[in-house]
């Protein structure tokens, strides 16, 4: 059998997807990336190439993308994050215009053409504010793990708001409000009220328009995408495979060039 690859190295985490010929996920593989996310990618390939009983010899064509591609040697070609994420994103969003992808270290808006081509994108990976990182760092202070989040925010019963945009200064504030007893689900929904209206900011500059999806990481936050989908007045389509959309993009690039070479 001939199989697919898809490998997204990403700041915090590594992604891998296995299609087959059809364009059908025969494996996927998630994993912190640590210090050397080139290693973790190679353990999940071959525990992909196990799970669907293939050899890595039968893996026609590979493609790797993310902030770590260019250390991974197990792909035959790389391709940048916009091209992928689109691309996989589009695949799990067929209507799909407008999509935010928040990881662990950047956040960006690609825009779509009906024909799924990039319009235009922007790219937020200088500040952690509007990140998954800013999140991370903002459990920490409560006290909890990112994917408790979304339960906390269920319970808010308003947005209380934080107003710095440096993460550490954000961090102060949640300790302060923590300290006067503020409910920390409140709080909760202040930080993602403010990641929402920072990446809109970024959005504004390429423009809205619906259908719009949210990936990567920070989209399995449901308390995240309810502000989003507040703050943007539209609704948020959240794929099943949200988190894979850039390994799943790398995949079908790589079967992609393996028809044009046929
Ligand atoms: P990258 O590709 O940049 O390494 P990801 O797209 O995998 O990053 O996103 C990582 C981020 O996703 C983390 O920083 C965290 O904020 C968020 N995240 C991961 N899992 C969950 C979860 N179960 N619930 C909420 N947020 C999550």
């Amino acid at each position: 059998m001939n199989a697919y690859l898809g490998v997204d190295i990403g700041s915090r985490t590594v992604k891998v997807i296995l299609l087959d010929e059809e364009g059908r996920i025969l494996a996927r593989g998630l994993a912190t990336a640590g210090y050397d996310g080139p290693a973790v990618a190679a353990g999940l390939v071959a525990q992909a190439c196990a799970e669907a009983c293939i050899s890595p010899s039968e893996v026609a064509a590979s493609v790797a993308t993310g902030y770590g591609r260019g250390r991974y040697p197990g792909a035959d070609a790389e391709s940048s994050e916009i091209t992928c994420h689109a691309r996989g994103a589009r695949h799990l969003v067929p209507d799909a215009r407008t999509v935010i992808d928040i990881g662990g270290q950047d956040s960006k808006v690609i825009r779509l053409d009906g024909a799924g081509r990039v319009l235009d994108f922007v790219m937020n990976d200088r500040c952690a504010a509007g990140t998954g990182r800013f999140l991370e760092v903002m459990a920490d202070a409560l006290g909890v793990a990112v994917s408790e989040l979304a339960a906390l925010h269920a319970r808010a019963e308003r947005a209380v708001p934080v107003s710095s945009t440096c993460t550490v200064f954000a961090e102060s504030e949640v300790i302060s409000h923590l300290a006067r007893g503020v409910a920390p689900a409140d709080i909760v929904a202040g930080l993602h009220a403010a990641i929402a209206s920072r990446v809109l900011a970024l959005a504004e500059r390429v423009g809205l328009e619906p259908v719009l999806t949210c990936t990567g990481g920070v989209a399995r936050n449901a308390g995240f995408v309810s502000a989003l989908s507040s703050a943007a007045r539209m609704p948020v389509v959240v794929p099943d495979d949200a988190q894979f959309a850039g390994a799943l993009g790398a995949a079908l690039l790589a079967l992609a060039r393996q028809a044009e070479r046929r």
